[in-house]
């Protein structure tokens, strides 16, 4: 079976074409540009390569209530030219096959839950934390979507008391994850890019409280399996143990369980590089020819 798989970034589009268990054929990456120019270039690619499906892993926000009219199109979004441009209907009108649709962070989460580091698991919990944060939540096995897709980077946090930041987010300034803890919050914080700050051990610690944060509500809400931290800010290899350390000192020993007892396998690294999505768009893609 020749399945489509495309992770649409803000930056570029990333197009596979892959088998059903998830092998990468042939992949491509065109830039973002604008939906005029961008869409029929990848509507082309994938019409040359008789896919029977496609799954869409896109930037968001994005409309994935199939009874609003606007199913399908990515909303509000910060990438002005491409406010309630349609992806859906595009695809479908010019392939004629099942496309799927969801979030690039729940596409990743859905990629590591069937293949990755969360395998095994009915629960998990899927972070990007780079240019911004984002959360995808599997639940007995499913993506969780409820009235929009949980946005779980806008989680309020409370300020480290080293931190004297103002916060980048432009609803909630420093009031959420994503305000304090991006990769590009670092980077204003320090004026340095983060890649140049590992050697300063206060941002790491402070980058860790929020990140721990985060997980210590998610854990008390959804109570996952495993949780897997991904984003570019994570290749700071010494973030992960200020990570799980500080998450254990928040939960201050109230929930017991085998998993925090072996923190190192609970709360883990991606395991598919840099294919989860592209992976769980297959995954998606598959699901949707069930339909
Ligand atoms: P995106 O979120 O745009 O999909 P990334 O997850 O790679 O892409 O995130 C990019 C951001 O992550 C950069 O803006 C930078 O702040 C941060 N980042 C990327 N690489 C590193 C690194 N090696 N160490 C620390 N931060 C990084
Ligand atoms: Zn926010």
């Amino acid at each position: 079976m020749r399945i489509g798989a495309l992770e649409g970034g803000g930056t570029k589009m990333v197009l596979a074409v892959c088998t059903e268990t998830a092998e990468i054929l042939e992949r491509t990456s065109i830039p973002t540009t604008t939906p005029a120019e961008t869409i029929p270039q990848m509507v082309d690619w994938f019409a040359k390569r008789d896919v029977e499906a496609v799954g869409i892993g896109f930037f968001g926000p994005i409309q994935l209530d199939r009874s609003a009219p606007d199913y399908g199109n990515v909303t509000r979004t910060p990438k002005l030219a491409w406010t309630n441009a349609p992806v859906v209907k595009p695809f479908q009108e010019a392939l004629g096959v099942p496309i799927a649709f969801d979030t690039d962070v729940n596409a990743a989460a859905l990629g590591e839950a069937a293949f990755g580091a969360a395998r095994g698991t009915e629960n998990s919990v899927y972070i990007t934390i780079g240019t911004g944060i984002g959360m995808g939540v599997i639940s007995n096995g499913e993506v969780v979507h409820g009235m929009m897709h949980p946005e779980g980077g806008h989680i309020l946090i409370r300020r480290n008391p080293k931190d004297t930041y103002k916060g980048r987010c432009p609803f909630h300034g420093d009031r959420c994850l994503e305000g304090m803890a991006c990769g590009p919050a670092i980077e204003e914080r320090w004026g340095k890019k983060a890649y140049d700050l590992t050697d300063n051990p206060d941002v790491w610690e402070i980058e860790a409280d929020y990140i721990a944060q985060g997980i210590v509500d998610m854990i008390y809400i959804l109570s996952p399996e495993k949780f897997v931290l991904g984003g570019g800010v994570m290749h700071q290899e010494q973030l992960m143990p200020l990570v799980r350390a500080r998450v254990l000192e928040l939960l201050n020993g109230y929930p017991q369980t085998p998993q925090l007892a072996d923190i190192d396998h609970y709360i883990v690294r991606p395991e598919l590089n840099d294919n989860q999505a592209l992976i769980g768009c297959v995954q998606m893609a598959l699901s949707e020819m069930k339909r």
